[in-house]
C-alpha cells in the first residue's frame, strides 16, 4: 500500500465539459503532470448557434507541453461521451481505452474524420484497407475487473447498465486515494442484453474507502426508480397485437436492448420486420463486429417487400426519434422517403426521450405525421430512461460511501438536485462539492479544496474547423438585420458611376422601390458636399475615409426613416478619368 501521508501532492480534478451544462462530457484527472481523461464528448448546438454543427470542449489546458496525457478512458459509446475524440486526436495522441462496443462506435467516428486526422497517409493507396485499424491511433479494449496501470494511476472498469450496451464506470486508484466515476448509469436488474446491474465492485471499493464519487445527475429531478429496459418490451407486445395497421417504431440506433425488443415483439405478434435509416444498420454492424449474436438484421426484410405484405403484418424500425430533418422518419413525414409512403391507418411509435433542444423539430415532425392521418404514440411506457432516478442515485452513494461527493453530467439545477440527494444519505455539506466546467478541485487524502479555474469554453465547430465567436455574432447580426452593399465609382472626389446597391435580407431587390432612389440621393448629396468642401481638383481622401462617410450617411438615413440597422458594406472603386 502506498503511503497516503499528508506530504503527497494533491490530485487535480477538472471537468472540461458536462458539469453545469448538458452534453460534451469530459473529466480530467492529473497527478504531477500525468493526466488521464474520462470521456471526450460533444454537444449538439442550440438553434441560436447559427450554422454550428457541433460543440466540443476546450483543450487549452491539455496543450501545455509540460503535461502528459497518458490515456483516454471512455465510459460508453454515446456521442456526448466519445464525439470529440477525433478533434482531440488531431492535436495530440494517446491510447484510447473502452469496451469493444464503445471502441466500435468510436472507430466509425474516426473513419468519418480520417482525412482530417491522417492526411499524411491519405496518399498511401493501401491506407483505405488498413482502416479502421489506424496505425497511429491505439484503441485498447478493456476487460472489467482487469485494471490498467498508467503512471501514477490504476484504472478499473466496472460494468453498469445504461441505454447502450457495454457501458462502464471507472474506479481510478491514485496516490491520494480511490475515485469512482459512474459514467452514465441506471440500476437495471433486467436489461435485455447483458447481465443485470451488479453492485459488488462498488460495495467492495466502498469498504476499502473511496475518496471521491463522481455520479450521473441527468435524472436527479425524478423521484423513485426508473423503469427497466425490459418493461418497454411488454408495451411493444401489447401495442403490436392491438394495432390494426402498419407500425413504425423510431428509436435511438445505438440502443441494442430496444432494437432486440422491437424485433422480438414483432416476431411474437406475427409481424414481419423492416428497417430503414443508416444509423440503425451501422449500430447493428458494430454490435455484430463486437460479437453480439442474433441481431435482428437477418430477420429484417428488404423494404421493397413492404408492398406485398399485409398492413397487419408490418413493423418498420426507423431512425429519427429526435425529428432530425435528414432522418428516415422525417423524410417519411414530409413524403420524401424513396420507398416508404405513409398513409391513413399507419401508427408511428416514438420510443425515445426528446433530448433538450430538439423539441421544436419533433413537434414539427409530429404535425406532418398527423396531417397524413398517421396516429402518433408517444406514451411513457414506450421508453425507459437510461439514467438513474433519485432512489438509484442514493443507492449508488450508499454503496460507495465516498468521503467527497461531486455530481456530474447535468445542468446546474440537476447538479444541485443531486447534491440534495447526497445530503439525504447523510453526507454533510462540506463533503458535497458542486462544481462547473473549468473549476479545479485539489484532492488530498483528507481534504478537498478549490484550485485556480482553467479555460473551459464551448468550442464551436462548423464543417471541419473552429468557428470564432465573432463570426457567429456577424451571423446573428446578418440574420436579424440583413446586409446592404453599395458600390461607387469615383474620380478624385467626383462620383462617376453608381451608387449601385445590392441587398440580402434587408429589403426586396426590386430596382423600382422608391427606397433606392432615396438612398441614391443620400450618396449623391454626400459627394456634392465633399466636392464643394474640398474643391474639384483636391487630392482625394483615402478610400477607407470615403467608405466610412458613405456608411455613416446611409446608416443615419436608414435608421431615422426606417428604424432598421442593416450591415452596410461600401465599396469604392477609383477610375482614371471622369
Ligand atoms: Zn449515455
Ligand atoms: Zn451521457
Amino acid at each position: 500500500m502506498k503511503d497516503l501521508s499528508r506530504h503527497s501532492k494533491p490530485l487535480k480534478v477538472i471537468p472540461l465539459g458536462g458539469v453545469g451544462a448538458f452534453g460534451m462530457n469530459m473529466m480530467l484527472f492529473e497527478y504531477g503532470h500525468d493526466i488521464v481523461l474520462v470521456d471526450v464528448g460533444l454537444m449538439f448546438p442550440d438553434p441560436d448557434l447559427l450554422g454550428v454543427d457541433i460543440v466540443i470542449p476546450d483543450f487549452t489546458y491539455l496543450r501545455n507541453p509540460t503535461k502528459q496525457l497518458l490515456g483516454v478512458f471512455l465510459t460508453h459509446g454515446h456521442m456526448d461521451h466519445i464525439g470529440a475524440v477525433p478533434y482531440l486526436l488531431r492535436e495530440m495522441n494517446a491510447p484510447i481505452y473502452g469496451t469493444t462496443m464503445t471502441l466500435g462506435f468510436l472507430a466509425d467516428r474516426l473513419k468519418a474524420h480520417r482525412q482530417d486526422l491522417f492526411s499524411e497517409i491519405q496518399t498511401d493507396a493501401s491506407a483505405e484497407d488498413r482502416l479502421p485499424v489506424i496505425p497511429t491511433v491505439q484503441l485498447v479494449p478493456i476487460q472489467p475487473g482487469v485494471p490498467i496501470t498508467l503512471g501514477p494511476f490504476s484504472i478499473e472498469a466496472i460494468p453498469v447498465t445504461h441505454s447502450i450496451v457495454e457501458s462502464v464506470a471507472y474506479a481510478i486508484t491514485t496516490p491520494v486515494g480511490c475515485l469512482i466515476h459512474t459514467g452514465d448509469f441506471k440500476i437495471d436488474p433486467t436489461p435485455v442484453r447483458g447481465a443485470g446491474f451488479d453492485p459488488t465492485r462498488f460495495i467492495e471499493h466502498g469498504r476499502l474507502g473511496v475518496l471521491a464519487l463522481f455520479s450521473d445527475s441527468t435524472n436527479s429531478e425524478r423521484a423513485g426508480h426508473c423503469a427497466s429496459e425490459r418493461s418497454v418490451g411488454e408495451t411493444f407486445g401489447r401495442l403490436f397485437s392491438e394495432i390494426e395497421g402498419r407500425i413504425f417504431v423510431a428509436t435511438f440506433a445505438s440502443n441494442l436492448h430496444r432494437i432486440d425488443q422491437i424485433a422480438q415483439s414483432a416476431a411474437q405478434c406475427g409481424r414481419k420486420l423492416f428497417m430503414t435509416g443508416k444509423g440503425l444498420t451501422d449500430a447493428i454492424r458494430i454490435g455484430r463486429e463486437a460479437g453480439y449474436s442474433a441481431i435482428p438484421t437477418e430477420q429484417a426484410l428488404p423494404l421493397h417487400a413492404l408492398s406485398h405484405t399485409s398492413d397487419r403484418e408490418v413493423v418498420v424500425m426507423t431512425t429519427g426519434s429526435q425529428g432530425e430533418p435528414t432522418s428516415a422518419l422525417s423524410k417519411m413525414a414530409i413524403g420524401d422517403h424513396k420507398e416508404i409512403h405513409l398513409k391513413e391507418g399507419d401508427t408511428v411509435i416514438l420510443s425515445a426521450r426528446v433530448i433538450p433542444g430538439n423539441e421544436a423539430d419533433v413537434t414539427k415532425m409530429i404535425n406532418h405525421l398527423l396531417r397524413r392521418g398517421v396516429r402518433v404514440v408517444q406514451e411513457k411506457e414506450v421508453h425507459a430512461s437510461g439514467h438513474a432516478h433519485r432512489d438509484e442515485q442514493k443507492q449508488m452513494i450508499e454503496w460507495v460511501n465516498p468521503r467527497y461527493f461531486i455530481p456530474v453530467h447535468g445542468d446546474y439545477r440537476q447538479l444541485l438536485a443531486h447534491a440534495e440527494v447526497a445530503a439525504q444519505t447523510g453526507l454533510s455539506s462540506d463533503r458535497i462539492r458542486v462544481i462547473e466546467n473549468g473549476d479545479t478541485l485539489l484532492l488530498t487524502p483528507d481534504a478537498c479544496q478549490s484550485g485556480k479555474p482553467v479555460p473551459a469554453e464551448r468550442i464551436l465547430i462548423d464543417g471541419r474547423d473552429r468557428l470564432e465567436v465573432s463570426t457567429l455574432s456577424d451571423r446573428r447580426y446578418l440574420s436579424s438585420e440583413g446586409i446592404l452593399v453599395v458600390t461607387v465609382d469615383i474620380y478624385k472626389v467626383k462620383l462617376c458611376a453608381g451608387p449601385f446597391f445590392v441587398s440580402r435580407g434587408f429589403v426586396q431587390d426590386d430596382p423600382d422601390l422608391p427606397l433606392w432612389k432615396a438612398l441614391r440621393t443620400v450618396i449623391e448629396r454626400l459627394f456634392e458636399t465633399m466636392e464643394s468642401e474640398l474643391g474639384q481638383d483636391a487630392a482625394p481622401p483615402p478610400s477607407e475615409e470615403i467608405e466610412k462617410q458613405i456608411r455613416g450617411a446611409l446608416k443615419k438615413w436608414i435608421s431615422k426613416k426606417l428604424r432598421r440597422y442593416p450591415l452596410i458594406l461600401p465599396n469604392v472603386r477609383r477610375v482614371d478619368r471622369p
